[in-house]
């Protein structure tokens, strides 16, 4: 089954989806920027301008890992301003997904999202294809950091670089940068997910950024349901559109 035309209006995207919470068991949500944005966190790659008008290189250049090597204070600097959201809170999007979960509708949550709002709204089981910005790991001694803790700039050197407070170390995002590669273990939990269900539901993604883009290929279930402002290349695939906010269709 193919989808005609994509559902525009909130009330019928939130009744078709909670029919299909109901009658399914094995429903698996894959989320992109998209999901976050009425938490009020803007999605990098969309060309607002708005880095450009604050720092000299373009976000994807900064979120380098070559970039974090060779000019650690503009990449914390960046890190700090543009990819920490200390006020964001989950919207209803990331609130019923976890109440789905609790009910036992649903199974898990693959994000491409860093801002950890599934896991501050209650999920357990969330697939963080590009990591955390709550995790900050000491390379030296493997200790873990918070995000607060990097806003808070207790310990720091000259530069403004986070260092270790207890050996001294550099600090590193838990967030896969620009040429680095995803987590293998995280990789196997997202398709062993998708592969064994019998929705996908897939949400805020462009699905335009590969390798998490291809995950979508493992899915053979019954529904796969796509939750886009904008039109995305496997629109055709998909047995259900739908096209309007993303928080205003999971209110049900
Ligand atoms: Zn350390």
């Amino acid at each position: 089954m193919a989808a005609s035309s994509p559902i525009t209006e909130p009330h019928e995207a939130s009744r078709v989806l909670s029919e299909l919470f109901a009658n399914h068991k094995r429903v698996v949500f894959f989320g992109g920027a998209g999901v976050s944005t009425a938490s009020g966190i803007p999605d990098f790659r969309s060309e607002d301008g708005l880095y450009r008008q604050q720092f000299d290189y373009p976000p994807e250049v900064m979120l380098s890992h070559s970039f974090y090597r060779s000019h650690p204070a503009e990449f914390f600097e960046f890190y700090r301003k543009k990819m920490i959201a200390p006020s964001a809170r989950p919207n209803q999007a990331h609130i019923k997904l976890a109440e789905l979960e609790r009910a036992g509708s649903l199974l898990s949550v693959v994000t491409q999202n860093i801002d950890g709002l599934h896991q501050m709204a209650g999920s357990q089981r969330v697939w963080e294809l590009h990591g955390s910005v709550h995790r900050n790991i000491c390379q030296s001694c493997g200790a873990v950091y918070d995000a607060a803790w990097i806003c808070a700039r207790e310990h720091e050197d000259e530069r403004g670089v986070p260092v270790c407070p207890v050996c001294g170390g550099a600090i590193k995002p838990d967030v896969v940068l620009y040429e680095e590669p995803l987590s293998e273990s995280v990789i196997a939990g997202a398709v062993e997910d998708i592969a064994s269900a019998d929705v996908l539901i897939i949400g805020g993604t462009s699905l335009v950024v590969f390798p998490a883009a291809g995950l979508t290929q493992y899915f053979t279930g019954e529904r796969l349901v796509i939750i886009n402002r904008d039109p995305t290349p496997q629109d055709a695939h998909a047995d259900v559109l739908i096209s309007c906010d993303i928080a205003e269709a999971f209110r049900f």
